[in-house]
């Protein structure tokens, strides 16, 4: 089934914005137009992270926290050459897909330049150096400016965000293929999630947003998490697809969302991954399981307060971490409707049942 076109338009608009870590204002106050309207109060945590809150009217409601992050990865100014040329630093990006990009610098005063990442080229390196990648430290990215003056004179400085570009395509009416789906994915989600909880009275309180700095660190859902203190959470994001060589790989294109049982910082609570099987079998949505050394921001959510209990109901991507990420439309289809499902039929009961089924 394709994507309406109020999900193409919303998903695009999320995957376009630029936002790094420790620099999310541009996909928090597009969040924010988007839920403002569905919500109680809007609030943050010191660091940036946004939630909106939508109340219900119970007499001492749970606190039920769903969120994605705002952060995604991105290049870092590290020096401004005297040629006008820009060095970087790049934690989180793969050297190997930079070369030759198209590149967006924001300056110190939200303004961008468009650029491209350079080195010496192929006709002047010896037999042996084409034998290897080069190295970031080798590359640099060119936006035009002549010289450093000019540079500083357009407010460029260190630690300035530099985006890889990648435009938003439909392959084929199956899949998109886009920059940043880790984690636009989440941020458009949860958008479709509070739109179809307009005139729902939910049995406990909403806490729905997005964390900052989760690329770093889960540092967003750190202190987030210390703020609502919430008793149950749900964590929405985008995984590694493991695909390519095979169809015994886990995280597969098209095979539905993501049971991750276990990844590198948190063990997934055995009754929560039987309760998102039952819905997901009731409510024929399809799902696989998924094992990653990686994490989501449940690492942290889960081990806040008293311990949290903690959900993730992600989908996975290709070339995540890249300006090319591709992921299967169904399995978008798929995860919103667990999302609307879990949300819509989650009682107080359910969530003593559930903490008693870990005891
Ligand atoms: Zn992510």
């Amino acid at each position: 089934m394709p994507l309406t076109k109020y999900e193409e338009k919303l998903l695009k608009e999320f995957s376009l914005a630029y936002s790094a870590s420790g620099y999310e204002k541009n996909v928090s106050h597009l969040f924010k137009e988007h839920i403002s309207q569905y919500c109680d109060e809007i609030i943050y945590d010191n660091l940036g992270s946004i939630y909106g809150i939508k109340k219900s009217k119970a007499a001492h409601p749970l606190k039920v926290m769903v969120c994605a992050h705002s952060d995604e990865v991105a290049l870092k100014v590290t020096e401004i050459c005297a040629n006008g040329l820009i060095k970087f630093s790049a934690t989180s990006i793969w050297n190997q897909i930079l070369m030759g990009q198209r590149v967006t610098l924001i300056n110190s005063k939200n303004e961008l330049f468009k650029g491209a990442i350079c080195a010496t080229p192929i006709h002047l390196l010896t037999a042996e150096q084409k034998k290897s990648p080069i190295e970031v430290k080798n590359m640099f990215a060119d936006f035009g400016f002549l010289d450093k003056e000019d540079a500083l004179q357009h407010f460029v400085s260190i630690n300035n965000a530099i985006f890889v570009d990648g435009t938003f395509e439909i392959l084929n009416k199956n899949r998109i293929l886009a920059k940043a789906l880790d984690d636009r994915i989440g941020c458009a989600l949860l958008v479709e999630v509070i739109k179809s909880l307009k005139n729902v009275a939910l049995p406990y309180d909403l806490y729905l947003g997005l964390n900052v700095q989760e690329e770093v660190g889960l540092r967003g859902a750190t202190t987030a998490s210390q703020m609502i203190q919430p008793d149950f959470a749900i964590v929405v994001d985008c995984s590694p697809a493991n695909d390519l060589m095979g169809k015994q790989e886990m995280g597969q294109l098209g095979k539905g969302i993501l049971l991750r049982v276990v990844d590198g910082n948190m063990i997934a609570f055995p009754q929560l991954i039987d309760y998102q099987k039952k819905l997901c079998n009731q409510y024929h949505i399809p799902y696989q399981y998924f094992i990653s050394n990686g994490g989501t921001d449940a690492g942290a959510i889960h081990q806040s307060n008293q311990g949290v209990l903690t959900l993730t109901s992600c989908i996975c991507a290709r070339n995540i971490h890249s300006n090319s990420s591709i992921m299967d439309v169904n399995d978008y289809l798929a995860n919103l409707k667990f999302l609307k499902v879990l949300l819509k039929t989650f009682t107080p009961q359910k969530f003593d049942t559930l903490v008693k089924a870990g005891r």
